[in-house]
């Protein structure tokens, strides 16, 4: 290789280096760092392999972000999805009794908006200023479950738009997507005041319109944005050390629980998870991660 080609080699891989440390997805590759320098510690067990995998991928022409990402529509079935091998685990999946009641004949988004109403079916409504019903691709292939609008989203009516929604913008965006290619929405459409968790009977109350809207959207994968999206599309209490980070299955869909970004966002070391976590959701989707701006 001569010296030029070398260097662009460096720049294009030093370009990478500092997205994904801008991403804080660091850790994949901080092996690299020099002596004596630092290591973070964090709980994923860098797979720096994995880490060249994408370089690898990122380099070949042939292998570009797919173009179909430039139109908001559901991605091109035509794609080969990568054979996942991580096992389809049946978690606590409902009998479909209790799906059936969920399901409602020629559903639509804009059906279950309007269902919805100006709803006062919970103490929730009592201090919210917005219903955040969810924003997307209406015929996505993945689908992004969170707990419920925090006080940014409350005022715009719209989810993840907070700190905590740049962050899973970014995440989006690392895996080859926009946030218009996916769909966001929440457990409950309204914010539990200052921001605690929504309870039981609260989050009861609104789930069955979160079924609704993924029946309708029929996504090829879910990921669960941290314990309460789990625990409501799983039926389960256990906790999201439990089941992070495995494929699971909901109503027939993939489903990966990771982290919230809000988590995240205080605890920056579980990034490398999260970046594990949608790489195999990607893997499952059939696609590769977004280039980088040049440097
Ligand atoms: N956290 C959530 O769970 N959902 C949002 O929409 C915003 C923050």
């Amino acid at each position: 290789m001569d010296s030029s080609t070398a260097t662009k080699h460096r720049e294009k891989l030093e370009a990478w280096l500092r997205y994904y440390d801008d991403l804080g997805v660091g850790v994949f590759y901080k092996d690299r760092a020099r002596v004596g320098e630092p290591v973070p510690q964090s709980n994923a067990k860098a797979p720096a392999p994995e880490f060249e995998q994408i370089l690898r991928v990122q380099a070949s022409p042939a292998s570009a972000v797919p173009a179909e990402r430039s139109n908001p529509t559901r991605l091109a079935a035509s794609r080969t999805p990568t054979p996942s091998t991580a096992p389809a685990l049946p978690v606590v999946n409902e009998d479909s009794l209790f799906e059936a009641v969920d399901r409602v004949e020629n559903d639509t988004l804009e059906r279950i908006r309007e269902d919805l109403g100006e709803c006062t079916r919970c103490r929730l409504h009592k201090k919210r200023n917005s219903i955040v019903f969810g924003v997307g691709n209406p015929r996505a292939e993945l689908v992004f479950v969170g707990e419920g609008p925090g006080h940014d989203e409350d005022v715009q009516g719209l989810p993840f738009v907070g700190r905590a929604g740049k962050l899973l913008t970014q995440m989006i965006e690392a895996m080859g997507l926009r946030r218009e290619d996916v769909y966001i929405c929440n457990v409950v459409k309204c914010r539990p005041p200052e921001n605690r968790r929504p309870e039981d009977d609260e989050v009861a109350t609104c789930s069955p319109y979160l079924y609704r809207q993924l029946s309708v959207i029929r996504p090829k994968a879910i990921v669960c944005l941290g314990a309460t999206a789990a625990q409501s599309l799983l039926k389960t209490k256990e906790s999201i050390s439990r089941y992070r980070g495995q494929w699971l299955d909901y109503r027939g869909t993939k489903l990966m629980v990771t982290y919230h970004p809000a988590y995240l966002l205080r605890n920056p070391a579980a990034k490398g998870d999260v970046w594990k976590d949608l790489q195999k959701v990607m893997a499952h989707l059939g696609l590769a991660p977004r280039k980088p701006a040049r440097p």
